[in-house]
């Protein structure tokens, strides 16, 4: 696979360290010279008008990429490989993983775009309080062609949907744990383009296997069952919509609070019946549906059992720790305190 975005301590940046040094001795010995020595006065003598002192790293930081976005690319590899690498199509992806292995083992991906850098491959988007999240996510593209082009006009659930091989999974979930790694990116991070852009995206469909990617290779997002069970048995759907509208919106989906079943809703209800439960992904709310969804609240935003949503009013994605701006408020004052 492609470079990864750590940070070596190249044979270039060494002989940077030793060459700055002796610049700045050079400034030490200068008759008169009224910049106290140091690095600074070492920088104005270099070619490029300044140079750049790495030594002194910031505790405070961490990484851009927030959220992982999982696609299927509707073509077979040929066209997929042109398309997300030729400019006039506008569109990439950080990874491009076949449907088969090319030249035997191992598994050959393509890195298409640097890990640093933006791909273009989620649109308008939408992910737990972030809006175009090109900028902070990372995008895998897998080579599967969804559905026949015949079934387009059907509801979703009668589409011939295409399956991912077993090869090509293990592949992409050896892919996706390397980059969760590198990126600390939480488990309701890990997302489907039908999740951060419902009705207007369906990958990476109902067949992608994020249950075999959970409990195979421990990747993203799924709700133990028992919690399913207590929310199914103790705290079932009633048919409040504006309930289920405000609990869409807090796990993370771009959902409307209007309380009515309206169109936006049910193609988030899809989306999200198709990460979680491809058994029915019809967009019709339900008990099993829904207990699912508190199940997921629970065990990643932290939702308590004894605190149902229902008497909590709808608000925008909150409130989980690692979403918090950092920095903002917290430089000290000059004066003392904060
Ligand atoms: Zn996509």
């Amino acid at each position: 696979m492609g470079s990864t975005p750590s940070k070596p301590m190249s044979r270039s940046r060494r002989s940077f360290l030793q060459r700055s040094s002796l610049i700045s001795f050079s400034v030490l010995a200068l008759p008169g010279c009224v910049v106290s020595a140091g690095y600074n006065s070492a920088n104005a003598r270099h070619d490029g008008g300044y140079q750049l002192d790495d030594r002194m790293d910031s505790a405070s930081q961490d990484s851009r990429v927030r959220t992982l976005v999982l696609h299927y690319t509707a073509r077979p590899l040929d066209t997929s490989l042109e398309m997300l690498t030729q400019g006039q199509y506008q569109v990439s992806a950080h990874y491009l993983v076949p449907d088969q292995a090319i030249n035997g083992d191992p598994f050959t991906i393509y890195q298409l775009v640097p890990e640093t850098r933006r791909a273009w491959h989620a649109g308008v988007s939408y992910w737990q309080g972030d809006r175009m999240i090109n900028a902070s996510s990372i995008g895998i593209e897998i080579v599967n062609l969804g559905f026949p082009p015949e079934d387009e006009s059907l509801p979703l659930m009668q589409r011939r949907w295409y399956n991912y091989p077993p090869a090509q999974m293990h592949a992409v979930a050896r892919l996706m744990a390397d980059i969760i790694a590198r990126h600390d990116i939480k488990p309701h991070k890990i997302v489907g383009h039908a999740d951060v852009a419902p009705g207007r995206k369906f990958d990476p469909g109902p067949l992608f296997p994020w249950h075999i990617l959970f409990t195979q290779y421990q990747i993203g997002a799924w709700p133990d069952a028992e919690a399913v069970q207590h929310y199914q048995t103790h705290q079932s759907f009633s048919g409040d919509i504006r309930t289920l509208q405000a609990k869409l919106l807090a796990y993370g989906y771009d959902t409307p609070q209007s309380g009515l079943l309206d169109e936006a809703t049910r193609h988030v209800i899809a989306a999200f019946q198709m990460h979680f439960r491809p058994a029915k992904y019809d967009g019709e709310p339900d008990v099993g549906t829904v207990a699912i969804l508190d199940a997921l609240l629970e065990k990643y935003v932290g939702r308590p059992r004894s605190q149902p949503m229902d008497r909590q009013p709808a608000t925008h994605f909150p409130s989980t720790i690692d979403h918090q701006e950092k920095g903002s408020d917290i430089w000290p004052s000059p004066h003392g305190g904060r």
